[in-house]
């Protein structure tokens, strides 16, 4: 995925490695999404867990193709934390990955009006910090029209 410098100065929370997240950080830094995939059954899942949620075998990281459709989303319109309060309205959606896990993030191209459950995205990555990339998402296919699912114009 593509790796963009952060707006400066970099005011949101700066993920800590806990919980073997710092190679899934570390690895958006250098442009790479990882999930993790199961060593005895080839489960995959996100987010990092020490167990397979299938059979509880030991996983293992894969890098994921960055792309993926909105499953569903929220508008955020208010936030009175810095440096949310200066993003409003902003988008929070759950990304399912085209492996299957499903992965929390914003999409930051899109207006309120123009989000819609099954738009194709695609990741990037912001330097946080030093080996700490953020992901986040935009439209694959920006400036085309997005079909509603209630849009009936086109029948
Ligand atoms: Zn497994």
């Amino acid at each position: 995925m593509d790796v963009r410098a952060a707006p400066a100065p970099w005011e949101r929370p700066t993920p800590a490695g806990d919980a073997g997240g710092g190679e899934f950080w570390a690895a958006a830094a250098e442009g790479r999404l990882l999930i993790q995939r199961c060593r005895a059954c080839a489960h995959l899942q996100f987010y990092p867990r020490q167990l397979c949620t299938r059979c509880g075998g030991t996983p293992e990281w894969q890098q994921a193709s960055g792309h993926g459709t909105v499953y569903t989303y929220t508008v955020i319109r208010q936030n009175g934390a810095r440096p949310f309060n200066a993003e409003l309205p902003y988008i929070v959606a759950v990304i399912e990955l085209d492996e299957g896990p499903r992965m929390l993030g914003n999409v930051t191209d899109c207006s309120p009006e123009e989000i819609a459950i099954g738009l194709p995205v695609v990741a990037y990555a912001v330097l946080a910090a030093e080996k700490v990339g953020i992901p986040f998402w935009e439209r694959e296919h920006p400036g085309t029209p997005i079909r509603r699912s209630r849009d009936t114009s086109a029948s």
